[in-house]
């Protein structure tokens, strides 16, 4: 068996392994890269293997760092299935759509600059067309059930407590001869004990794993800690009479942090502020966390399964969709807070709330999830005293803060705790994916000091034999 690291190799987008075993190539996520433009655009309109000759897409969730990718790799001439859970499957119809979208309208800018520099024109990364036909590709597969894949190869996916549908992948491979591996590949691994959906369920007795590193370097606060620190803010925020702008996506974090505010309107710890989720995809969203009980924990499904009662809709809440409504919000100038997508603000709405409050210092723009080097979100979370957004420069005089807390990732706690089923003297080889150099490194070493023998970092590029 060989792994080839293609992306979210020293970094934490465009998740991409390839795995070679028993005469198959099997891909495991095929995600968009996100970073410098340039670069970007680069990377996501090439492959370093050939699409054709990939057998089968193992899917670990379906955000669009770990899937955005996927009507691109069946353009270029994939046909084989792509395995993802059932949640999963109905979460990338619709977040595929989006992402097709993005990439339209992202294309037709860059030809705009293109055309007037009298250079050839581009073509989307890939239209709605091309998201259709790649959704035929996919299998929807159960939770803990296992699938014979290919002769030799068995997969299994167990719940990975990171956003609605998300799993980890364990692979139990006969290489004949005697030789059989138990493989691991974590995806993005969620936090135990948070709202919503279920707490991740740990891959056990494995002889390698390739595994998510984020938050490598990092504890997350306590929950009453982080309840109380986003009282205080929502609260000041009000009091000063300016916007709340929330860069999130419209699946899973906007979800929790929702269920977050209702909690503390209901303890009376914040004053009545109106909420905005604007994003056309808000509503499909609900409906898919309701036609997936399987995925939600017991409270979330006590509320909405049996109760029929929406979790994510009480009356403060609104739900924005159309585009005139949207625009509507700016016209509005009393306190309230807007969630919006993409979380790393590099593309949707986001972008037009951040440019028309981000220069006033009664708005405080709030991250709650991770994001990678170069990103919109990443240079205002660092401090950058001025940012471009839509091609205009803006001076960033609002707060900023950024509450981990929130985060779909587990902190270092949690990742070195989602070993612990697996014996140092059986699990051979630890590759630390998903994570930036000063995530990575100390988890790195802190694995080792508990005993794991071979912990790598693996680069882009890089091929180990096991
Ligand atoms: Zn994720």
């Amino acid at each position: 068996m060989e792994i080839e690291f293609i992306g979210a190799a020293r970094t934490v987008t465009g998740s991409q392994h390839l795995l070679y075993v028993n005469g198959k190539k099997i891909l495991l996520d095929c995600g968009l890269y996100q970073g410098r433009r340039k670069e970007a655009f680069e990377i996501n309109r090439t492959f370093k293997f050939s699409p054709t000759e990939i057998d089968a897409l193992i899917l670990s969730h379906a955000h669009i760092d770990h899937s955005g990718k996927i009507p691109n790799l069946v353009k270029n001439g994939f046909s084989g299935p792509i395995y993802a859970t059932a949640a999963t499957v109905d979460l990338c119809q619709i977040m595929l759509r989006d992402s097709a979208h993005l990439q339209e309208r992202d294309v037709y800018v860059v030809n705009k600059i293109r055309k007037r520099q009298k250079k050839n024109l581009f073509e989307p990364l890939y239209e709605l067309e091309d998201v259709e036909k790649a959704m035929d590709n996919f299998i929807g597969v159960q939770y803990n059930r296992s699938t014979e894949i290919f002769p030799g190869i068995n997969l299994i996916y167990r719940d990975a407590g990171h956003i609605l549908g998300s799993a980890s992948i364990l692979l139990e491979i006969d290489e004949g001869n005697n030789k059989k591996i138990r493989f691991g590949f974590t995806g993005d691994i969620g936090r135990p004990f948070m709202p919503v959906i279920k707490s991740p369920d740990l891959l056990r007795d494995l002889d390698i794993i390739i595994m998510e590193s984020t938050y490598g370097n990092r504890l997350h606060p306590v929950t009453e800690e982080a309840e109380e620190e986003l009282a205080v803010v929502v609260k000041q925020t009000y009091e000063n009479g300016g916007k709340i702008i929330i860069p999130a996506f419209a699946v899973g974090r906007t979800q929790l942090l929702v269920y977050e505010l209702h909690k503390l309107f209901n303890e009376n710890r914040i004053p009545e502020i109106p909420i905005y989720v604007d994003s056309p995809l808000a509503v499909n969203a609900t409906n898919i966390f309701r036609s997936h009980p399987e995925c939600l924990d017991r409270e979330t499904y006590r509320v909405f399964i049996q109760n029929d009662e929406d979790p994510f809709g009480f009356k403060r809440l609104k739900y924005i969709t159309t585009v005139d409504q949207s625009k509507e919000l700016n016209e509005k100038h009393e306190p309230m807070i807007i969630i919006s997508a993409s979380g790393m603000a590099e593309g949707g709405r986001i972008l037009h709330h951040l440019a028309n409050n981000i220069g006033n210092p009664k708005t405080l723009v709030l991250f709650v999830g991770y994001a990678a080097e170069h990103t919109l979100a990443r240079r205002i979370m660092d401090g950058a005293e001025s940012v471009n957004i839509l091609g205009q420069e803006h001076k960033v005089k609002s707060k900023v803060k950024t509450m981990d807390y929130f985060s779909a990732h587990a902190d270092q706690k949690e990742l070195i705790d989602y070993l612990r089923l697996n014996p140092t003297n059986k699990l051979q080889n630890v590759f630390l994916v998903h994570g930036e150099e000063e995530q990575a490194l100390p988890l790195k070493e802190r694995l080792k000091s508990k005993g794991y023998r071979n912990v790598h970092y693996p680069a882009s590029g890089q091929k180990f034999t096991a």
